[in-house]
């Protein structure tokens, strides 16, 4: 399924895959003159390539190599030639995608091989100078595109939504946190997310993203602290597990995140909470 909406000079492409005959978890592609910044999912090329027969456009700029970002490039490479344009360890990844986890696979399909460009510094889309900035956390290759005239940010999965609950195993809630909080220093003002949509008060809304992670990292330490398990705490915190953690194994879940929350770097103080008994949480 898809679903396209202006907002201004931008397009957003929304893209659901479907499970079973319903559409599940909503990614979008954005179109800003002659770029589509990422691409969505390998179930969803076909759809989104009739969608852009006809409509001149050259590249793909990429924020991530995740398969819900990057999962149509090969179709679009394949039918209009277009050039792609990513991260450098994004461009990596995309020359020699790596195999998915089943569940992966079947909720987005596996991603074909594409040459990319790396692309580093900035990147011109439509008449605009996009800094691009390096968010890891979410994945390490992750980058958020800002244009100081504007005030636009492309942010890739570094938002996602107010109070994000699951965390792949694979990633770091803290340095995710560094990241958002790098982005908000810079006070954009229109936050372009690959999920939520075009949102017009960009410093609110990562203020509050930035705030639900925090309250759940200071709440967590102290059950910690009075020597609850990862499990109790997590349940008591975020509620019980969905269905997408049963299917991936525990790849994907609350307790992933409440894990990397309380995981310190060894430079961080808070880490000495709980510090040596990192092993338990496993
Ligand atoms: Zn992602």
């Amino acid at each position: 399924m898809l679903r396209a909406s202006r907002h201004g000079p931008l397009t957003r492409i929304e893209l659901l895959p479907t499970l079973l005959g319903r559409p599940v978890f909503s990614v979008s592609a954005y179109l800003l003159g002659d770029t589509l910044i990422d691409s969505g999912c390998q179930k969803t090329a076909a759809e989104l390539a009739a969608w852009c027969d006809g409509r001149g456009i050259a590249r793909i700029v990429h924020t991530h190599h995740h398969e819900d970002h990057a999962g149509g490039d090969r179709l679009l490479v394949t039918r209009f030639g277009l050039e792609v344009s990513a991260p450098p360890l994004t461009a990596a990844i995309l020359e020699d995608f790596y195999r998915l986890p089943i569940y992966r696979r079947v909720v987005w399909g596996q991603p074909g091989n594409v040459r990319a460009r790396a692309m580093a510094g900035a990147v011109e889309i439509d008449g605009r100078r996009f800094d691009v900035i390096s968010t890891p956390g979410h994945a390490a290759d992750h980058v958020c595109l800002y244009d100081p005239g504007s005030g636009w940010v492309f942010t890739g999965d570094l938002f996602i939504s107010p109070e994000v609950l699951y965390l792949r195993r694979v990633e770091d809630a803290r340095k995710h946190l560094d990241s958002l909080r790098r982005i908000l220093e810079l006070q954009p003002r229109v936050l372009i997310c690959s999920h939520a949509g075009v949102i017009q008060d960009a410093s609110a809304a990562l203020s509050r993203r930035i705030a639900h992670w925090e309250s759940v990292a200071e709440r967590a330490k102290l059950l910690r602290a009075r020597g609850r398990s990862l499990g109790s705490l997590t349940r008591e915190l975020l509620g019980r597990e969905g269905w997408m953690t049963w299917i991936s194994l525990g790849e994907f879940s609350k307790r992933n995140l409440v894990r990397s929350l309380l995981r310190g770097r060894p430079d961080d103080p808070c880490a000495t909470v709980v510090g040596g008994r990192d092993d338990a949480f496993v």
